[in-house]
C-alpha cells in the first residue's frame, strides 16, 4: 500500500532500526517507544488486522515476537515484557498495517494497559461463553 509507513519500511524506502527479519516479517524499534526497547513485529505483506494474516505469517511473527521477548530480557535487563496487538480504531490501532508491540517492562514502571473491571456475574460469563463457542 502506497502511503503505509510500515510498507515503506519493508521496502526500504524509510529507514528503520531492524532487529531481525524473516521471509514474511520484520521486527524493528518503535521510534516513539513506550519504554526503552519497544519493538514492533509486522508482516511484510500489507494487511490491516490479525484475522487477515496467513497461518504461515502468524507462526513466523509469533516466533519472532518470542525471540524479541528473550532478547529484551537478556539485552536490556528488563523485568518482563508485554505483547500487545490492537485491531481497529476502537482498540487503539493507529497504523492500519497489523503490528505486534513487544514492550519491555520494568518493576515499578507506570505503564498500565487497562484497569481490571468488576467481577463478572455468572450469567454474563455463561452467555458470553455461548456466544463465543459458536465461532471457535
Ligand atoms: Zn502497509
Amino acid at each position: 500500500m502506497e502511503n503505509c509507513i510500515f510498507c515503506k519500511i519493508v521496502k526500504g524506502e524509510m529507514p528503520a532500526f531492524k532487529v531481525v527479519e524473516g521471509p514474511h516479517s520484520i521486527a524493528f524499534l518503535d521510534i516513539f517507544p513506550v519504554s526503552k526497547g519497544h519493538v514492533l513485529v509486522i508482516p511484510k505483506r500489507h494487511v490491516k488486522q490479525l484475522l487477515e494474516l496467513s497461518e504461515e505469517e502468524l507462526l513466523e511473527i509469533g516466533k519472532i515476537a518470542q525471540k524479541i521477548g528473550k532478547a529484551v530480557l537478556a539485552g536490556l535487563n528488563c523485568d518482563g515484557f508485554s505483547l500487545v496487538q490492537r485491531n481497529g480504531v476502537a482498540a487503539g490501532q493507529i497504523v492500519p498495517h497489523v503490528h505486534f508491540h513487544v514492550v519491555p517492562r520494568f518493576k515499578g514502571d507506570s505503564l498500565s494497559v487497562w484497569p481490571s473491571g468488576p467481577k463478572a456475574e455468572q450469567g454474563e460469563l455463561e452467555s458470553v461463553l455461548l456466544a463465543l463457542k459458536k465461532f471457535v
